[in-house]
Parts: C-alpha cells; structure tokens; sequence
C-alpha cells in the first residue's frame, strides 16, 4: 500500500433487530469483538480498493493482525495462539462479514490450516510452525485442488516420491487462497500406489521458499478481487520426511476430519454477509425515494424484507445450534454440510433480492451490494461444491 492511496471511510448501517435474541456469545467473547470491529472498520474496509488492485492484501496486514492478537484465536498460547475457544474465530469471522471484508484469508489462515498442524503434528512442527503464523510472519495456505481434480480429491496427481530421507514433490495446485503471499503449504499429495485414491494420499508441509516452489499471479475472478487466490507450481521440490503430516497414506483421513468444521467457517461467513447487506439495504429503502415516497413504503418492498429476514433468522438460529454442536464435539458431516449448502444459497438469495432493491446503484461496482452480490458467491462453490454437500447428506439418509 502507498501513503498517496486514500481510505474510503467506512460506516456500517444501523444493525437490524434480531427476530430471536442470541445466546451463543459470552461476555468475553463480545469484548473480543470491540477489538475486531475497530480493526476491520478501520484498517480493512477503507482499503477494499486498494486490495482489488493489488489483487492481494498488503503483507504487513498480516503482522498488524498478528501484533493485535487476531490470528491463531483458538490455537493454546504454548504455541502462540490466543488460547481462545472457536466463538472467538466465530466474532472474528462475523465482523469480516459484517463490512462486508472478503480480501482478508485470516479465517483459512487461522482456522483451517493451523488446526491441521495442531492436530496432526509433531510437537516439533507445532514449535516450528505455529508461533509464526500467531504473529503473521508466516503466512498459511491448504492446497488441495488441481487443475483437474476438485470435487474428486482422488483423483490428484501431485506426486511425492519416496526419495529415504526425503520426498521428490511434483504437480501444480490451482484456487489456492493464501497462496500468492504463502510461507507454507499444506499441499495434498500422492504418496501410494494402491489404487485406492482413499489411501494413496499424504498431508505434506511444504515451506514457499523452497527450490522448485513457483507461484502464478493472482488468479483474476469474478469477485473476492482482493483476496489472494493462485496456482502453484512444484517441480521436483525436495521435501524432508519430518514435514510429512501425520501418516502417509492418512490425508484424505485427516481432510474428512476436518472438513465439517471448515464447511460451518462458510456459513458462518456466508451468515454474517447476508446480515450485513440486509442490513445496508434496509437502510437504503428507506432514505431511496419514488414516485413522492420512500421506497421502504411500497408494500412489495416491505414483504420482500420480511420475506428476507424470515430466511436470515431460519439461517441464524441453525448456524448457531451448529456452532453450538463444534463447541460440544457433536457436529456431524451432514449438519456441517447442511449448514454450507443452504445458508449460502440463502445468502445468494438475499443478495440478489439486495441488488434488486437497489435498482441501477445496486449494479455499480462501487456500491458495498454489488460487491457482495459477486463475492458470495463463491461459497457455493468452495470448500466442497454445494452438489457435493447433498451428496454427503444423502448418503447418510
Ligand atoms: C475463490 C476460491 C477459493 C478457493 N480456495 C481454495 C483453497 O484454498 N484450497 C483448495 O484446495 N481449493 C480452493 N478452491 C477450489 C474449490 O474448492 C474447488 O473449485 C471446488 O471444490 C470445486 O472443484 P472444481 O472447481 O474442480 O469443480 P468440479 O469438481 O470440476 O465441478 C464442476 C461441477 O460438477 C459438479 N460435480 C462434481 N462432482 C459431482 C458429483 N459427484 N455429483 C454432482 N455434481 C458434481 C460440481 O458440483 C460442479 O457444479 C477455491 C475456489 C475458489 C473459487
């Protein structure tokens, strides 16, 4: 970022009144979200453009997050962490969606990629690892998905060859948020040869600076403009053996484990955006004029809000009890992936509905509504395909 760049202010619609009072956070959990508000409000929003053009965030955001104590929340202050339970990355994740924040990767950074090393790791790499990414210095990435496998994890190609001491690593990785600024990778490799796609694949921890190690520009998308989204490139990238996570031939083991929780991160996200832009357009209705009235008047309009709002609250009180289901060790895939599917075609609803509502200003890139209409729509996508959530669903049924 350049001194002469200028900060759009910031100012966040008055927050509509919940149908149903909330009972998920406590006290502390709200004096957390004083600090996180004032650093998104302040420090994030104003620079969304500057973002879009950089087509990443700068660097030192990172650090400042890390100086504040807004990374690793839930990660045990031994490794660097905030020790925190999980509804503090929850606060973290509802102020980035409430100014509508979709550059900043501190969620995946956070709450994705270190629980991996938490859980998995030796205590060595947990040492190695965890202390720096609590402080920002160093910058995580997971990356999974190939140019042509996404929804089909076993059919991925990244190979690691078993060289003794260490492995040969080779392949390309595509989509992967965080990456352009990553320090480290958790990169989902082929390791076995049985056939079973199940067991043929490892975790690997894969430092950026490693020879071999290439990345792409940032990837040019519809939407989330500034968040750092890239491909990855590994050619023949020597790998210690100690920087295998867990076991080989665990990893798709290990992503199964892991993935109801990062698919409850996307509706809480998705949540917190529909939230935000309900809200803004509330606002807008009502100060919009037409035909000698404020638009809020027309009856259509008001039926459409509560139309809104009704699907909102259904979206809130189910998040939440999944929320509530993590903290108790109880959710299950199916919810986890209920919860992704339908809060984020709810909030895809809800945005449309919003650009609607704010006719012609409503298509204006530099209207938050519009924004938010292209940026949400990923959730949909990622962390496993909405066809992909019905499916694990069914298969329970
Ligand atoms: C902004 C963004 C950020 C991302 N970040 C990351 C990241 O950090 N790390 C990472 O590894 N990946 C990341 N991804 C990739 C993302 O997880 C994949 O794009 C997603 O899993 C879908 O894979 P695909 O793109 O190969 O689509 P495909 O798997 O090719 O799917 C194409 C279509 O076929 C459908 N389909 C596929 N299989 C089935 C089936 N069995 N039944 C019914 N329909 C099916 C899909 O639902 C979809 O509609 C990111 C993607 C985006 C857009």
């Amino acid at each position: 970022m350049t001194v002469q760049d200028q900060p759009a202010p910031f100012s966040a619609p008055e927050a509509t009144p919940p149908l149903l009072p909330r009972t998920l956070m406590q006290p502390e959990h709200e004096a957390f979200r004083r600090t996180v508000r004032r650093f998104f409000e302040t420090e994030v929003a104003p620079y969304t453009e500057q973002f879009e053009r950089d087509g990443h965030i700068p660097r030192q955001l990172w650090n400042r997050a890390g100086e504040l104590g807004l990374l690793l929340t839930a990660i045990p202050e031994e490794y660097g962490g905030m020790g925190g339970d999980r509804l503090f990355s929850t606060v973290l994740m509802e102020e980035q969606g409430r100014v509508l924040a979709s550059a900043t990767g501190f969620m995946l950074h956070s709450d994705i990629v270190a629980p991996y090393i938490l859980h998995y790791g030796t205590e060595e790499q947990k040492r190695r690892y965890l202390p720096g990414m609590a402080t920002g210095e160093r910058v995580g990435a997971i990356a999974m998905t190939e140019p042509g496998a996404g929804s089909d994890l076993q059919g991925i190609k990244t190979r690691a060859e078993d060289k003794g001491d260490h492995y040969l690593l080779s392949g390309s990785k595509i989509f992967i948020t965080n990456g352009y600024l990553a320090d480290l990778v958790i990169v989902v490799a082929r390791t076995g040869n049985t056939g079973k796609g199940s067991r043929d694949l490892s975790l690997l921890l894969v430092e950026t600076n490693s020879e071999g190690f290439s990345k792409g520009k940032p990837l040019k998308k519809m939407g989330m403009k500034g968040q750092d989204t890239c491909e990855l490139f590994f050619s023949d990238v020597r790998v210690p053996k100690e920087n295998l996570l867990g076991q080989e031939g665990q990893g798709f083991r290990m992503l199964m484990q892991e993935l109801p929780w990062e698919r409850l991160i996307i509706a809480i996200e998705a949540q917190a955006a529909a939230e935000a832009v309900f809200d803004l357009t509330r606002q807008y209705v009502k100060e919009r004029q037409a035909f000698g009235q404020a638009v809020m008047d027309f009856q259509v309009t008001r039926h459409k809000l509560a139309e809104l709002q009704t699907e909102i609250s259904l979206g809130r009180t189910y998040v939440d009890e999944c929320t509530r289901a993590m903290l108790g060790g109880k959710l299950t895939p199916q919810a986890a992936s209920a919860a992704k599917y339908w809060v984020s075609e709810m909030c895809s609803r809800v945005m449309d509905a919003c650009v609607q509502l704010h006719g012609g200003y409503g298509y204006m890139w530099e209207y938050p509504v519009a924004r938010a209409f292209v940026d949400n729509r990923a959730h949909r996508i990622y962390g496993g395909t909405n066809e992909i959530m019905k499916e694990l669903i069914s298969r329970a049924l």
